[in-house]
């Protein structure tokens, strides 16, 4: 046995002592000498000071324990293989799949299972049986597949990170190790001290630091385990280093002078933001990068904020622990190869891919508005964009039709069936279940055939370092697959999950990070211990955080935690006061700790080891909110001052204060009060509007009542001709909806009145009724929608025992109440100014537009009537049927804002000579079937007073209503040739139709009061 020297030391004393003699020794002795430290970071950091000072050792001798029982293992075991994390819970996957572990099932059970494994084989419990009484179905299923996962292991030849303990324990030869060196580890498990016991057996030397200090709270363990021939105790001087060391330790309150700082901040933004100006701060005083250290206890969910907040400071900084390989952008574009096929081709997922800047599929950004407009939600594409393609084909066979707009959008439909078809045939040689490695096969040859991904030859270097870095650990990845697939080299997997199984793979490996020699450290608390470093931020310090007192053990309850003798929660809480105070130990100048009150609009509880601080402390405060060092701070600053008229001292690059006053002004002075500049659509005169819009023209009432409601949305949508993305709707549309009652009332009235019938009476009503109905079915049956919703649809359209009577009989019956009007249905979809479709519109229809004389001058008209009613004098009234839920009234009419109905209503007499009298809504829909007379000439009364709620429609005389729409007219006629497109000024709030909210002036965003903070967030 070795003289062994145990050395009780505060956490980083001595560490250059032992630095300095494992150097001779291994000068001496190289392969013999052996130096472990407990964390990876500080087994680099002491091969880093090794390598400063000029010492050459061998590189694996400066390790953790795992690496160093990982060296034992290899050095001696030929015949088994050691696996990773990933590797164990994809064995543990596979077990599970084998379903004889029902009561194990469930999300996140690998994981968990793994953990309690783990904890099982280092803790060596003897499972289930330390449970004694405890024992239950659950914990003989654990106990089974536990059973399972070693014999798995030692039947192929594996080894995972825990076994692999007690075989290096088993593996080390006498003498193998001559020297040893262990420093700082902190109450090793039972299998971590089996292996330091057999070193120290096997060992000439060995010297062993344990962290100590006379404070039991936090440092209970005094080495004796180790059976030391010498005991050796740290000088523990009087210091601010002592009186650390008695944290938690209930002693009278000691002085750190400015050694501790503590800081409350709003949130981890602005905690992140006000440590990276304290350190703008120090590195101006002459502080390297290098000098400081930033810890966080959950450094993986503090990087994210580090990432967006250091750059903003022009920091540089390293951090220590990478994202997951699953988050990579480029890792995330090739997952989506197999989420395609795996998740059933839904419409979001095919659109990622053809977007992908890592893959070679154009298209995707017209695949995106072809699909939302062919309803595509997943599944069937080659059939929706045929159904479109004939949808389209169909409406340009119409007369009326744009034909070559038509062509044009055919031709694009069909080029994108084709990608997607290529697309799709190449997908689905990844479908189906196969063995883990026959889809390892079809996924890697379709890579290869696409050359994918595709890397960006050029761009940001530090972009393309990480790209290529994420590619390498993709790669690494699917070889590791390929090498646990061979364990499982029958077993059939289908695509999904194979596809769950590489996610699972890529969401435990980590990206490696980008190094930078002089930065600034961002690590883990735990990282921290046994280092030096002059300047030491801690932040995030809020309960749940640290101390994390995760007690119990995964699949076990508190009570069988006691009696498998794991942690216990005073046993967790003393070793984070530990790795606390460890880390606050490492600070040699001064050390700042700092927690944020709150995570959005919840409330954070700050850190129990916050209050200790105080108590034992009274430290002092650090920063403030004033953050002159980030760019964004200094933007929203010199923003402010130019909004304010003041010249800023200096722009935050890339922006000119040239190009800043001009935007300030777009909108603070142009965009603000009256609409008086081309911002707000104020375009003034421009020959080409006067060209495109001038006597020539053709107007439709709608386009001119978008002119009369919102200017710019005309302006928007009829001169730039802009629209916003169509939605996705599985089943009929509003149009739709409406398009399909205007088929079915014209064709039913149409054949009606052809047949020689008047108005629908209570004598002809059966037969009426039967004919409406055929016409319901047969055009209903022109939609191929298989949804509940187009059931139900139909059956409120057509009338069921369930629904009741539906939209067309209630119909008929209304039509049959105000059959005593004298006026008789004539004429249907009466057009004008419109291409004619034969078989769709009335006879009555001209192709020309109707020419409405306006003053001095003239407006050419379009459109079509949905009906016109007449009398036996020959005098008539028009008809618009409406499916929507709001139409205008009368005052709208008077006010300009409603314009159709006497617009229509001229156009007929212009075509007809004959004399309007009436303008009416006819609403159908699902609550609501009515005709409603939104005017009526006052002298008609009698014919008038079976129309329910038309006592107050009645005017004098109707040509002066329609003459006054006319003088509306005019002038909107002159607003759009004079280039005035203004915003709607309107007090009430815009229509929620309206897609051009995000570009207007009254944007949601635009219009709240931004006030930021002071640290340039929001
Ligand atoms: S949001 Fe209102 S003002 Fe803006 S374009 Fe639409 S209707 Fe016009």
């Amino acid at each position: 046995m070795s003289p062994a020297v145990l050395y009780r030391q505060l956490p980083g004393e001595g560490l250059d002592t032992f630095i300095a003699e494992f150097r001779k020794a291994a000068a001496r002795d190289p392969f013999g000498t052996v130096f472990i430290v407990p964390t990876s970071y500080l087994a680099r950091e002491v091969a880093r000071r090794l390598g400063d000072g000029g010492a050459s050792f061998v590189a694996d001798t400066v390790t953790t324990l795992p690496g160093f029982a990982r060296k034992v293992f290899f050095e001696h075991a030929a015949a088994e293989t050691p696996i990773s994390a990933a590797d164990s819970r994809l064995i543990l996957t596979r077990l599970l799949a084998a379903g004889r572990y029902p009561l194990l099932a469930g999300t996140g059970a690998v994981d968990e299972l793994a953990t309690l494994f783990d904890v099982l084989i280092m803790r060596k419990v003897d499972y289930p049986a330390a449970l004694g009484d405890l024992a239950s179905a659950k914990s003989a299923e654990i106990a089974a597949l536990f059973g399972a996962y070693l014999r798995f292991l030692d039947g192929h030849g594996l080894v995972d990170e825990s076994t692999l303990f007690s075989r290096a324990v088993r593996l080390l030869a006498a003498g193998e190790f001559r020297t040893v060196f262990a420093y700082g580890l902190f109450e090793p498990m039972p299998l971590e001290r089996d292996l330091l016991l057999a070193l120290r057996e096997s060992a000439d030397e060995f010297h062993y630091s344990l962290p100590y200090a006379p404070n039991p709270a936090v440092f209970p363990d005094d080495g004796e385990w180790l059976h030391p021939d010498m005991v050796v105790s740290g000088d523990a001087p009087d210091s601010h280093l002592s009186h650390l060391a008695g944290l938690f330790s209930r002693r009278e309150p000691g002085d750190c002078g400015k050694f501790i700082r503590l800081a409350e901040r709003r949130d981890r933004e602005g905690e992140v933001r006000a440590i990276a100006q304290e350190i703008r701060d120090l590195l101006a005083a002459g502080v390297r990068p290098d000098e400081i250290i930033v810890a966080f206890p959950d450094l993986a969910s503090a990087v994210p904020y580090v990432e967006e907040v250091f750059p903003d400071f022009a920091l540089p900084y390293t951090a220590s622990g990478g994202r997951p390989l699953s988050a990579s952008p480029l890792v995330q574009a090739l997952l989506s190869v197999l989420a395609v096929p795996a998740r059933g081709y839904r419409r979001e997922d095919v659109v990622a891919l053809m977007t992908s800047p890592y893959l070679p599929n154009a298209g995707g950004c017209e695949l995106d508005i072809l699909s939302r407009e062919a309803r595509i939600t997943a599944g069937n594409w080659d059939g929706r964009l045929a159904a479109l393609i004939f949808a389209l084909e169909e409406e340009r066979a119409r007369p009326d039709s744009a034909q070559s707009r038509l062509a044009e959008k055919i031709a694009s439909i069909d080029a994108a069936r084709n990608t997607v078809r290529g697309l799709f045939a190449d997908l689905s040689v990844l479908e189906g279940t196969k063995t883990i490695r026959e889809h390892l096969a079809a996924y890697r040859s379709l890579l290869e055939r696409w050359q994918a991904p595709v890397m960006p030859a050029e761009g940001e270097p530090d972009l393309r370092e990480d790209e290529a870095r994420d590619l390498r650990g993709f790669m690494e990845t699917l070889a590791a697959l390929d090498r646990v697939s061979r364990l499982f080299p029958e077993e059939k997997v289908a695509l999904l999950e194979f596809s769950s199984m590489l996610t699972l793979l890529l969401a435990g490996t980590r990206t490696g990070r980008r190094r930078h020699g002089n930065a600034v450290r961002v690590v883990g608390v735990r990282e921290v211990a046994h280092l030096a470093v002059p300047y030491l931020f801690v932040g995030d310090l809020v309960e749940g955080t640290m101390p994390r007192l995760t007690t119990r053990l995964p699949f076990t309850t508190d009570a069988e935690t006691r009696r498998l003798a794991t942690r216990s929660k005073e046993d967790i809480l003393r070793e984070e006061r530990y790795h606390f105070l460890a880390a606050l130990l490492a600070a040699r100048t001064r050390v700042s700790l700092s927690y944020p009150a709150a995570d959005g609009a919840t409330p954070l509880v700050r850190s129990g080891f916050v209050d200790a601080v105080r108590e034992a402390f009274s430290p002092e405060t650090w920063g403030n909110s004033d953050l002159p060092d980030s760019r964004l701070a200094a933007a929203r600053r010199a923003g402010a001052l130019l909004a304010r008229g003041e010249v800023p001292a200096g722009m935050p690059p890339p922006l000119t204060l040239r190009e800043a006053v001009r935007r300030l002004n777009v909108e603070n002075y142009h965009r603000k009060g009256g609409y008086d500049s081309p911002y707000d659509g104020m375009l003034g005169d421009d020959p080409a509007l006067t060209e495109r819009f001038g006597d020539g023209a053709v107007f439709s009432p709608t386009a001119l009542e978008t002119y009369a409601d919102c200017p710019f949305r005309f302006y928007l949508e009829r001169v730039l001709g802009l629209a916003p993305l169509p939605q996705i709707d599985p089943d009929l549309t509003a149009q739709e909806r409406g398009a399909l009652v205007h088929r079915i009332a014209y064709r039913f009235y149409s054949g009606w009145t052809c047949d020689g019938n008047g108005p629908v009476t209570d004598a002809c009503y059966a037969d009426a009724l039967r004919r409406i109905l055929d016409a319901g079915r047969e055009e209903a049956e022109r939609f191929a929608f298989e949804t509940p919703a187009w059931a139900a649809d139909k059956e409120h359209l057509l009338g069921s025992p369930a629904a009741g009577r539906g939209l067309l009989e209630r119909f008929l019956r209304h039509e049959a109440e105000v059959a005593a009007s004298r006026f008789v249905p004539h004429a249907f979809e009466v057009s004008f100014g419109l291409p004619l479709a034969p078989g769709e519109v009335d006879a009555a229809s001209v192709p020309d537009a109707v020419a409405i004389p306006l003053g001095d001058g003239t407006i050419r008209l379009r459109g079509r009537v949905d009906r016109v009613d007449v009398m036996s004098d020959g005098r008539f009234m028009i008809t618009d049927y409406k499916t929507g839920s709001s139409h205008h009234r009368l005052k709208d009419i008077m006010a300009g804002k409603a314009l159709q109905l006497p617009l229509y209503l001229r156009a007929v007499e212009t075509l007809t000579g004959r004399e309007g009298v009436a303008g009416t809504y006819y609403t159908l829909r699902r609550g609501e079937v009515k005709n409603k007379p939104i005017f009526w000439d006052a002298g008609l009364k009698e014919c008038f007073s079976c129309f329910p709620g038309s006592g107050r429609s009645s005017v004098g005389d109707v040509r002066d209503l329609v003459d006054t729409t006319l003088s509306w007219v005019q002038r909107y006629l002159a607003g759009i040739r004079g280039g005035c497109f203004p915003p709607r000024s309107d007090a009430g709030p815009c229509p929620a139709y309206c897609g051009f909210k995000t570009v207007c002036r009254f944007d949601a965003l635009r219009l709240i009061t931004a006030e930021g903070n002071p640290d340039g967030t929001d």
